[in-house]
């Protein structure tokens, strides 16, 4: 049947409306809902949770400074709610293993306690924008082609769909040739006996071995590590690695899909092959999707630098904060490119980040918020983009209360609303701007 999109029924509406339910979006819907603004939450997959679930990307990196919480608000009921299931792993105060199944549940029980209407299995693939505007999107789903209106819209995608698709302008990569961090699709492997694992430098010399005999094709020299999860003999691997792809294209994420899983294949028998402890080991879960470190980033009023965040820079209009280091995997081959916020300190992103330069109704949130490639290698991880995301779930549901654009609130206000809802501001006193 042929539409024009003018014509396309609206399935589902909200006065705040947001795409994707990462741990950005999911976030972002949670606060609108509970600053009283009617909230719509879409979603391509049949469950929340983002890069966590889909991608089975573990454990949450680092979101404590020495002894201070740099992501809290909805981020600490996340934790809370996975403690009270037993699903959150260790004692490190730097990094948290959780068990992404339930993660799954945690997020349903979220958006149901705040209120938010969820629309799953729909795909944002277009949207209808003027004046600076967005008006519509539009969404695929089993119903076919349909639209979502809004007042205004939270980008959470993580690759930036909505902004790129109402032509807000956007980079992507690294500066000198546009190349992204590569991709990795996670695997876990159950039955593995801990206790009898060799040391990390035994198992890198194997696996080099293997690589040189050509058995394993991996841009990567080593294994990264092998990451125990909050399941006793089952482990976790951020060892593939695919370049020189483009996640926001299917047919390249199509190759990068088949490619990743040879060498899911090829380390799976390595391991089993070679590895003290995984001999009666067994596959047990590959990610649904490959995960995505880096895709489009959209300029909005600030860009927030790698300075800025090796300095752990203040800002008046700092409304989400971030502790974890600069953590750039080569787009080209072996090797991280790493560098540290100073210890005991964190760095401020602007609400400035958050507004895509010539809209009035459209914030973006979590991985794909206006910053340099080497300040998203940082704010990137899943407790930070969580913090972006409450930042604008806030911001949106003040923009429909009042009657305002996004330029328009008031931004010490929305920073005092944060703190009282326990998210974790810089005090603006000793700003660095
Ligand atoms: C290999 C790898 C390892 C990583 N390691 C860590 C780690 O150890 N710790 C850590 O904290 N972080 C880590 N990260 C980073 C982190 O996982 C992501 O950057 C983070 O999840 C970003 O959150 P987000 O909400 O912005 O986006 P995402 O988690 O990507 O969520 C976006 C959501 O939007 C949905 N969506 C996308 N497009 C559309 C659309 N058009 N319509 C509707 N829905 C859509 C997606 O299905 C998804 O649910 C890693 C990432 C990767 C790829």
């Amino acid at each position: 049947m042929q539409h024009t999109y003018e014509s396309l029924p609206v399935v589902a509406s909200g006065e705040v409306v947001v795409v994707g339910a990462g741990p950005a979006g999911l976030c972002a819907a949670v606060a609108a809902a509970e600053e009283g603004a009617e909230t719509l939450l879409v979603e391509r997959y049949g469950f929340m949770g983002g890069m966590a679930t889909s991608a089975l990307v573990n454990p949450f990196m680092r979101y404590m400074s020495g002894d201070e919480v740099v992501n809290a608000g909805v981020f600490a009921r996340i934790l809370e709610k996975l403690e009270q299931r037993g699903a959150r792993g260790g004692t490190d105060a730097e990094q948290r293993a959780f068990d992404p199944q339930v993660l799954k549940l945690v997020c349903d029980e979220l958006v149901a306690e705040a209120g938010v209407r969820l629309l799953l299995h729909t795909f944002l693939v277009d949207a209808v924008a003027s004046h600076g505007r967005v008006q519509r999107g539009i969404v695929s789903s089993k119903s076919g082609l349909q639209a979502i209106a809004g007042e205004v819209f939270v980008d959470a995608s993580g690759d930036a769909d909505l902004a790129a698709r109402a032509g807000a302008e956007f980079e992507m990569g690294r500066p000198e040739d546009g190349l992204c961090q590569p991709m990795t699709l996670y695997f876990r492997m159950a039955g593995v006996d801990e206790a009898r694992l060799p040391s990390y430098e035994e198992i890198a010399e194997m696996y080099l071995e293997e690589k040189a005999a050509g058995r394993i094709e991996n841009p990567r020299d080593d294994v990264h590590r092998i990451i125990h999860t909050t399941h006793p003999g089952e482990v976790t691997f951020n060892t593939t690695r695919v370049l020189g792809h483009d996640a926001t294209n299917a047919a390249s994420m199509t190759e990068v899909e088949i490619i990743a899983r040879r060498q899911v294949e090829q380390l799976v028998r390595f391991l089993k092959e070679r590895v003290a402890g995984f001999e009666q080991a067994y596959l047990c879960s590959i990610a649904p999707q490959t995960g995505v470190r880096e895709s489009r980033r959209v300029l909005g009023d600030y860009v927030l630098s790698g300075d800025d965040v090796t300095e752990a820079r203040k800002f008046a209009d700092g409304v989400a904060r971030g502790c974890f280091s600069i953590d750039i995997h080569n787009p080209t081959g072996h090797g991280i490119y790493a560098k540290r916020v100073p210890a005991g300190d964190a760095y401020d992103i602007p609400y400035r980040c958050l507004t895509p330069r010539g809209f009035e109704n459209l914030l973006v949130a979590g991985r794909p918020i206006s910053a340099d490639h080497y300040a998203h290698g940082s704010l990137r991880v899943m407790p930070i983009a969580a913090s972006t995301g409450e930042a604008a779930g806030v911001a949106a549901a003040m923009c429909v209360r009042q009657g305002k654009t996004t330029r328009e609130i008031d931004v010490s206000r929305l920073r005092e609303r944060l703190k009282q809802r326990g998210a974790s501001i810089y005090e603006a006193a000793d700003v660095s701007e």
